[in-house]
């Protein structure tokens, strides 16, 4: 779960009641998250940083409930990568928003920047306000508290769905008007375009690597066209537009250094590969024994 606030303790309550109480929760904010710290394992910090691919690996779901879309863009480019089910949960004035990405069983899935997904935002063309004489409407607040809690619970019921495989093997952007309780689920599938997953063949091998860009001379004799290929970078790095980069570009920036990115994509063999920089040390030993549990279905 990233992102304890309203939403995130309701989709965590409702997974309760489901039977589903092995949760982790990351927030930004340590006192945000205060209250789940008895049941749960509560991690403070950017999820960016904390969240690592290696981690992020190790569940059967991420669950954001995070309300800059800045940040879900960042969960969704983990997710990819990781090969990890995604769901997205946000609200919209009285509009509760699930979007669900089975990424572990599906390898053309949508992701959460599709084209696709964007256009499915659910757009109510008339509220309906019910005012009684003599009784108060209901206040923003109180519309607010109510658009969390079904959004809470939708996205519980899509993350059930998809666990038991009953979800149709499609990504999913499903609402709910909390004022009127109009509903709406749309099937998303992958855009050609997309700035994020097109061209990306999935699932990615992640292969645990030294952040350090530094070319020998005997490389550059022996394979100079390795200096030629391209690798996107997973952070925006001051200074130089776009994320995609020539390996020679960053050698010769970096010379030996690190770049300020946590992973990297590069193609071997017409196969996406993801660099990781992270958890280096920690995860070299593991790898080879991790990689099949992750090919296993969704309980
Ligand atoms: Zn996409």
């Amino acid at each position: 779960m990233v992102g304890a606030g309203d939403i995130g303790v309701e989709v965590i309550r409702n997974l309760g009641l489901m039977g589903i109480g092995q949760v982790e929760v990351f927030d930004w904010d340590r006192y945000v998250a205060e209250a789940l710290r008895h049941r749960y394992a509560v991690h403070e910090g950017d999820f960016w940083d904390r969240l690592t691919l290696d981690r992020l690996r190790t569940f059967d779901f991420a669950v954001g409930t995070i309300d800059d879309p800045a940040a879900r863009t960042r969960l969704n480019q983990k997710c990819l990568v990781a090969n990890v089910n995604l769901l997205q949960v946000w609200t919209e004035d009285d509009v509760a928003m699930v979007g669900a990405y089975p990424f572990g069983s599906l390898d053309d899935c949508a992701c959460y920047e599709c084209a696709a997904d964007r256009d499915a935002v659910a757009m109510p063309i008339a509220s309906l306000k019910l005012t009684v004489d003599g009784s108060p409407s209901m206040t923003p607040a109180g519309v607010q508290v109510t658009t969390s809690s079904i959004a809470g619970a939708l996205a519980a019921a899509l993350l059930a769905r998809i666990a038991a495989g009953s979800h149709g093997r499609v990504a999913r952007r499903a609402s709910i008007d909390a004022t009127t309780g109009a509903g709406r689920s749309i099937e998303l599938h992958r855009d050609a375009g997309c700035v994020r997953c097109a061209g990306l063949v999935r699932p990615v091998a992640i292969v645990h690597t030294r952040n350090c860009w530094a070319v020998s001379p005997a490389v550059a004799r022996a394979c100079p066209e390795t200096l030629d290929e391209y690798v996107q970078l997973s952070d925006e790095v001051e200074g130089l537009p776009g994320r995609s980069f020539k390996v020679r570009e960053l050698a010769d920036r970096y010379r030996g250094g690190a770049i300020p990115a946590k992973f990297a994509l590069a193609t071997v063999g017409g196969r996406a590969v993801c660099l990781d920089f992270e958890d280096l040390v920690e995860a070299t030993p593991r790898t080879d024994a991790r990689a099949p549990a992750r090919s296993r279905p969704a309980k």
